[in-house]
């Protein structure tokens, strides 16, 4: 049409179309789950906007359609959500903002075949599947609180159109257009299987169009709202999947309901793996609040940013469905809601401890992002350090601080900890030499966290935390060797001569009885900063 222009994609989207296209050629249903994802996260979206905008209201029946049409070989996906302007077009379909693209595209490749569906969903990258199983994607959108609509096509070969269009509501209309290779896609039954598969628990009605008549398609029960023997592990599992788009089996499922002064009912799960990108785009806590089964932010940060592997719905009654951002932050309700699962995490946890196999899984993949809260959570400091693991130079594998205090030798007053990249290159420093030597214990640290928490938290169970490179420390007490009068003389000629040599490097050279086999050891100023703080300090350029 003469109003129409052309766009080119972005050389990151070109890229990408080509990767999704070509390599998950085997998994092509789960197109359906990304577009029908999308249109109930734009209903949601529409939902939560009209609450501070009337004319963005809702339809009463809004809902999400699916409508095969075998002759002329489209698929319609249609919502009443929040629709997109011209400009929301361009931005959300035609560039991909995000920095993952290129790491995705790694990951990609390197994926197992089985593991490929659930990047899509993890990079946000869903929209482009729709090419797996079509050869063009008409989108026509009107906003909400607009009358203007657009139309946006493309074959996904490098460009696309934009035109006016109308709509007669707000809301989106993707059509496909199906590949010879796609039949199955204008199946009605087929697609209700991939629906029951992938999307029951979409809150909205999902109907497909089945002989002229649309018939509901999802179940949209809120899982966690039933009790416990009502649902199966099965079931559980298969949200989870939807939930967190991990294609594992979680590591742990927790499904209560709370009763008294705060009402409301959660399902939580912690992973079995380390999802990809884990962590770097955000250090708050997504579980997802819900208001009588309506979704309604993944932002209100119920749990701490230290326990943000857990993944989850929290559904309460003590909030009005009308609930607005800012009576979020103001609300006491939430608060206690945030202590009830925070307190039920961490139990949870405790108990997971006992087994130390399998607790020593869990540890390996959040223990690092479990550790901060020992160093930012006054509230939760302790319950986390003793839910901590550790490497130690008296023992083969993990162990706990209480594990740590039963050993220690009778005149010990303190907790032991020495610092560095790697537990094993700390096994065999120079550093604690001295303390292996008369049996006792250090503990390893090597994440990066651990230069930091150590200080913070001060104590546990009434003994302090110290660094054995802090300077100076109270070996003597652990039976010294007796230094002989040669010794000694060597050690008067020797140590000014060490400092003469070093010069302005070191700020002094000392003979200690921390070393067995070893000449040397570096150790920072007493009072300074620790060794491994300053390594990152450097490295940050400070
Ligand atoms: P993600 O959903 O993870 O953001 P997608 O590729 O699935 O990534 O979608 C890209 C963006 O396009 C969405 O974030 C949204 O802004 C927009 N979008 C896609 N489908 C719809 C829709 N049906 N209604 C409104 N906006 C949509
Ligand atoms: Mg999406």
């Amino acid at each position: 049409s003469p109003s129409s222009e052309t766009h080119e994609f972005s050389a990151e989207v070109g890229r990408l179309l080509d990767l999704v296209v070509h390599s998950l050629y085997s998994e092509r249903e789960i197109f359906l789950r990304e577009l029908v994802a999308n249109a109930a996260d734009a209903t949601d979206r529409r939902r939560f906007e009209a609450l501070t905008d009337g004319a963005r209201a809702l339809p009463e029946n809004a809902h999400i359609s699916i409508s095969p049409d075998k002759d002329a070989r489209l698929l319609t996906i249609r919502d009443d959500g929040t629709g997109m302007s011209r400009e929301e077009l361009v931005s959300n379909l035609g560039t991909i903002a995000r920095s993952g693209t290129r790491a995705f595209g790694q990951q990609l490749e390197n994926a197992k075949p089985e593991d490929k569906p659930s990047l899509i969903g993890q990079f946000g990258v869903g929209f482009y599947a729709a090419f797996m199983v079509a050869d063009k994607v008409d989108v026509v959108s009107r906003r909400a609180g607009s009358d203007e609509a657009w139309r946006w096509s493309s074959d996904g070969k490098g460009a696309y159109t934009l035109e006016p269009a109308t709509r007669d509501t707000a809301g989106t209309d993707i059509t496909l257009h199906i590949k010879s290779d796609a039949d199955e896609f204008l199946d009605p039954w087929r697609l209700q299987a991939i629906i029951r598969k992938w999307s029951d628990h979409i809150a909205w009605p999902v109907t497909i169009l089945r002989d002229g008549k649309e018939e509901p398609a999802n179940e949209g029960t809120a899982l966690w709202r039933k009790s416990r023997n009502e649902v199966t592990p099965e079931q559980l599992e298969e949200f989870y999947r939807h939930l967190t788009h991990n294609f594992d089996t979680p590591w742990d499922t927790l499904h209560w309901r709370a009763e008294g002064t705060t009402e409301f009912s959660a399902l939580l799960f912690i992973p079995s793996s380390r999802p990809f990108e884990f962590g770097e785009q955000t250090r708050e806590s997504k579980v997802r609040l819900h208001v009588r089964r309506m979704f309604i932010t993944d932002d209100a940060e119920i749990l701490p940013p230290w326990l943000r592997f857990v993944q989850g719905v929290v559904d309460t009654e003590d909030l009005p469905l009308n609930v607005s951002r800012e009576m979020l932050q103001a609300t006491p309700v939430l608060a206690r809601i945030r202590k009830a699962v925070t307190g039920k995490v961490l139990t949870e946890l405790k108990n997971r401890g006992k087994d130390a196999e399998s607790y020593a899984a869990f540890w390996d993949n959040f223990g690092p992002v479990l550790k901060e809260g020992m160093w930012d959570d006054p509230i939760y400091r302790a319950d986390v350090a003793a839910l901590s693991r550790f490497r130690s130079s008296a023992v083969e594998g993990l162990t706990t601080l209480d594990d740590y205090l039963s050993r220690m030798k009778p005149e010990q007053d303190v907790i032991y900890y020495v610092t560095g990249d790697s537990a094993d290159v700390l096994a065999a420093s120079p550093q604690i030499e001295g303390f292996k030597a008369r049996g006792v214990e250090v503990l390893l640290l090597s994440d990066p966290v651990d230069s930091f928490w150590p200080e913070r938290l001060g104590t546990y169970e009434g003994k302090s935390l110290r660094n054995v490179a802090q300077g100076l420390t109270d070996l003597e007490k652990f039976g010294a060797p007796e230094e002989t009068a040669a010794q000694k003389a060597d050690m008067d000629t020797l140590l000014p001569a060490l400092k003469t040599a070093l010069g302005e490097s070191v700020s002094d050279v000392r003979a200690t009885d921390r070393l067995v086999s070893s000449a040397m050891v570096l150790s920072a100023a007493e009072g300074g900063p620790d060794l491994q703080l300053r390594k990152l300090m450097e490295r940050s350029g400070q």
